[in-house]
């Protein structure tokens, strides 16, 4: 059982009705089946004094993010409408820190930046700040989806080196091939990454 102190932050990573509902638009398989883990890990790290912290996808009605204006992925998680908001099954902690990514139109996975689809430059967000600002040094990871954000934001923490920890139950991956998942979990591990 992972545990958790006031050196640890558990990451929460885009739990959200488009990703984690069956009527989302861009819906994880057994999205929704996560949420009952990641509940009771939000409770122990909570109780133990862990920092917990949460992430949105928060993308604008048109960016080159989407297949629709000259990205891969159908639109999603669009700011301020249903598909963006956190599962109703979640359980959010009040004043808990809420990072959002893509507000700007950047697309890219990781929680730590985004990336500018024009330029290619890449952006931090106000993640690492804020794990430095609370010394924190190590990262459990939970959410969506195992294969795109959970993936570049372990493997990011690593290059960072925080310590890093991805609850496997607490994960589900898009496997747009067959694997992807899997894989993705094999790189977290090689990079250092601990799968728990
Ligand atoms: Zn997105």
């Amino acid at each position: 059982m992972t545990k958790y102190d006031s050196s640890t932050a558990l990451l929460v990573v885009d739990v959200q009705n488009d990703f984690a509902d069956p009527a989302g638009s861009l819906y994880v398989a057994g999205g929704e089946e996560v949420i009952a883990s990641i509940n009771e890990e939000i409770a122990r790290a909570s109780e133990s004094g862990a920092t917990v912290i949460y992430s949105q996808d928060w993308h604008p009605a048109s960016t080159p993010h989407f297949q629709k204006d000259g990205g891969v992925w159908p639109a999603h998680c669009v700011m301020n409408t249903w598909g963006s908001e956190f599962h109703t099954s979640l359980r959010v902690v009040e004043g808990a820190p809420t990072i959002r990514k893509g507000s700007g139109g950047e697309d890219g996975y990781s929680v730590f930046s985004v990336r500018d689809p024009r330029s290619g430059a890449s952006f931090a967000t106000e993640l690492e700040g804020l794990l430095r600002e609370r010394a924190i040094a190590r990262v459990v990871l939970a959410g969506l989806a195992t294969d795109y954000c959970v993936k570049e934001t372990a493997l990011d923490a690593l290059r960072l080196e925080f310590e890093v920890e991805v609850l496997r139950r607490g994960v589900r991956a898009v496997n747009l091939q067959p694997g992807d998942g899997d894989r993705a979990l094999e790189a977290i591990a090689a990079a250092g990454g601990r799968l728990e």
